[in-house]
């Protein structure tokens, strides 16, 4: 299949071979002729997929069919919303890649950014907006921009809109949209909540569902560790430094937690920067800008901040801490092993974290290996239940203090301790 046989125009056409696609993906093979053909559309399709591409070319095609050279100003055409402003910005970047051949116009309306400049672009008038929901509420309170003409919207990542607590927002935007409109709605994962939102908000939707095509086990190497919380820092340092790798993503579960490790890591010696919610926007590009030019070897994110990243052929995905929802395993793991080049994801699993890596292997539906050659005495991840809400934990692997009688005493040799001093791979 051809980008042509999908029906695109020459500018379209012109502007994917100048990206270097020689052909579509598959969710851009069944989600193109839909959109251009008018329908609502639910998409299971997480990054890594092509799924941006996948509605904004079709967009683009559309609005293009009907320019009008003579917007009229706080108008708008086609809304994208998008959870996190970095994803808007990929976003809006590809717009204004696909878009090159067009001459439709485009702004991103995101938090982190000048209000002031984006009140003057939307008074201005343009086609396409893609936006955070927070600011662009901003900007209707405002009155910079009226939603009364939206043609068509899309909800990108709208899983992660809900996780984030947008969805109040989301509706709030929704209703200010006419009821005629095409409605796009992409998720990675599609749980209930999701099919609910999408009975609301889509009319008689076309359902279009990829697998990750390269997210297999086939060239994304997947490992758990088990290793004590204590001692998860100088492994990821050992793991970074002995195997020379040079471009990590590593999860951690806070804000300060990201902080903490970055500086750890800037101590052994690692070129290190941090991506959270708390960094300003200056700094949140630089750091990513950094990662990308290869100036940082490891950047630290949290899953917010790491969202819909678009960072090419990352080798190497580190889950200090597992993520609290099994579903963001599945979005940490789609960063790596990108456009079928192999990558490596690997789990730092300690003790308690053993019953949130019970319901990640529930969801996959499958075992993660694990590996003891770490030069750490592995820890059981055995587990026995999940903690409750701020109980002590109860998970254990061997009969260690935690569940010892003595529950003040640690035993002697605690389990995890590196075998002789610094971790060591063990000799074959
Ligand atoms: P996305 O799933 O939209 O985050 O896209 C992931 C990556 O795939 C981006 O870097 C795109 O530039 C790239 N991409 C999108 N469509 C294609 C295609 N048809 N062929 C090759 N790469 C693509």
């Amino acid at each position: 299949m051809t980008f042509a046989q999908l029906g695109l125009t020459e500018a379209l056409l012109n502007a994917v071979a100048e990206q270097g696609y020689a052909n579509p993906t598959p969710v851009q093979e069944q989600a193109i002729p839909l959109i251009l053909a008018g329908r609502d559309l639910l998409a299971g399709a997480q990054t890594g997929t092509g799924k941006t591409a996948s509605f904004t070319l079709p967009l683009l095609q559309r609005l293009a069919a009907n320019y009008d050279p003579h917007q009229k100003p706080c108008l708008v055409r086609a809304l994208i919303l998008a959870p996190t402003r970095e994803l808007a910005a990929q976003v809006y970047d590809s717009v204004v890649a696909y878009g090159k051949f067009l001459p439709l116009h485009v702004e991103a309306v995101v938090g982190g950014a000048s209000i002031g400049m984006q009140t003057r672009q939307l008074k201005r008038g343009c086609d396409i907006v893609v936006a955070t929901p927070g600011r662009l509420i901003d900007h209707i309170q405002q009155r910079n921009i009226r939603l009364s003409n939206v043609e068509i919207l899309v909800l990108d990542e709208a899983d992660r809109m809900l996780d984030m607590g947008f969805m109040p927002d989301v509706k709030q935007i929704m209703a200010l949209l006419p009821k005629q409109r095409q409605c796009l709605l992409f998720s990675a994962t599609v749980p209930n909540a999701i099919k609910t939102l999408a009975a609301s908000v889509l009319n008689n939707p076309a359902e279009v569902a990829v697998a990750k095509a390269n997210a297999t086990a086939d060239n994304i190497s997947e490992l758990v560790y088990g290793i004590p919380r204590e001692y998860k820092r100088e492994l990821l340092s050992y793991l970074v430094g002995s195997n020379n790798w040079r471009q990590v993503l590593v999860f951690v579960r806070t804000k300060h937690g990201a902080d903490r490790l970055e500086k750890q890591l800037i101590e052994d010696g690692i070129r290190t920067a941090a991506l959270h919610g708390d960094k300003t926007q200056g700094a949140r590009n630089k750091a990513l800008e950094y990662f990308k030019e290869g100036k940082v070897q490891v950047l630290v994110a949290t899953d917010v901040a790491a969202r819909g990243l678009d960072i090419d052929d990352l080798p190497h995905v580190v889950n200090f801490d597992l993520p609290q929802v099994p579903e963001d395993y599945i979005h940490r793991i789609g960063r790596t092993g990108r456009a079928g080049s192999s990558g490596a994801a690997i789990s730092l699993v300690c003790p308690e974290e053993a019953w949130q890596l019970v319901e990640i292997e529930k969801l996959l539906k499958r075992q993660i290996p694990r590996i003891a050659d770490t030069g750490y005495e592995p820890v059981s991840l055995k587990v026995m239940d999940a903690p409750k809400k701020n109980a002590p934990n109860k998970v254990t692997g061997k009969k260690d203090y935690r569940h010892s009688k003595k529950t003040t005493a640690k035993p002697a040799t605690r389990p995890g301790k590196p075998t002789a001093g610094k971790p060591r791979k063990k000799s074959k």
